[in-house]
């Protein structure tokens, strides 16, 4: 994998990136370079913005560091694997991190889902989109991915695409090898289901088992949070079916 460069500033931005284009900052991004990072006119960063690939970029201004010049391409655009992580949303902090984590984890979108057991009832998507950028920025990830707005479990299952692979972590699964069970399904795309601290409920567990090209899988013998379970159900999927196995394709 050719390596990003990390030791430069990185920032999305929403604007069109092109070699000689000029884009202005945010007012936080410009306090961000000037003041955090103690930049000035000239120094150099790296801006995406989802689209467009990476570009250099050099601060042009003069007190505020709130421009920028757009230098060369660094890194073309990539795309990310037809991959959904579809979860019940935690309180706060936990979902920070169970939103980064998933990005990092190569997730393409984000979809809350409300169960029956879920504690959350509202949910600040700005705030998780706010984490998606920021894990996107500082792990070198050149696509954005989504974040959906939140469904209750059975409409997301009556509006899901039925060709899709739907992953239902069941805590209450039989112990068998994760790696055996995915390894022996189709690619294409795939939903990764995590459920509320609280589990499933009988009822919901009833009608996940009767979607089509639904894989049951158990992450081992012991209950797992479910921010560890994100993490260990994506890292089984992305092993052996998704981007881990095979490059992205451009
Ligand atoms: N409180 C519940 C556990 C919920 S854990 C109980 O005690 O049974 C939160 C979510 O993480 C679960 O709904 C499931 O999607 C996932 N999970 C946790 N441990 C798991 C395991 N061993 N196998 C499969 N999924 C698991």
């Amino acid at each position: 994998m050719p390596l990003a460069d990390f030791r430069s500033p990185r920032l999305f931005v929403d604007a069109p990136l092109s070699a000689g284009a000029q884009i202005s900052l945010e007012r936080g991004q410009a306090n961000y370079l000037g003041n955090v990072l103690r930049l000035g006119s000239g120094s150099s960063i790296l801006v995406f913005n989802g689209r467009d690939g990476e570009w250099r970029a050099a601060i042009a201004s003069g007190k505020r560091p709130d421009r920028l010049d757009i230098v060369a391409r660094t890194r073309p655009q990539d795309s990310l694997p037809d991959l959904a992580y579809v979860f019940a949303p935690l309180k706060h902090a936990r979902l920070d991190y169970m939103v980064q984590k998933a990005v990092e984890m190569g997730a393409a979108s984000l979809q809350p889902v409300l169960t029956q057991h879920t504690q959350v009832s509202r949910i600040n998507g700005e705030r998780m989109r706010a984490n998606v950028v920021e894990a996107a920025e500082q792990c070198g990830i050149l696509s954005i991915a989504a974040v959906e707005q939140p469904l209750a479990l059975d409409r997301y299952l009556t509006g899901r695409d039925p060709l899709r692979l739907l992953v239902f972590c069941d805590e209450g699964a039989e112990v068998a090898s994760p790696i055996a069970a995915l390894g022996g399904m189709h690619s294409g795309g795939i939903d990764v289901l995590i459920g509320p601290e609280g589990g499933f409920a009988e009822t919901e567990r009833a009608v996940l088992l009767k979607q089509p090209k639904v894989l049951r899988l158990s992450l081992g013998p012991r209950i797992l949070r479910a921010d560890t379970a994100a993490v260990a159900a994506l890292t089984l999927v992305q092993a052996t079916l998704g981007d881990w196995c095979a490059p992205p394709k451009p």
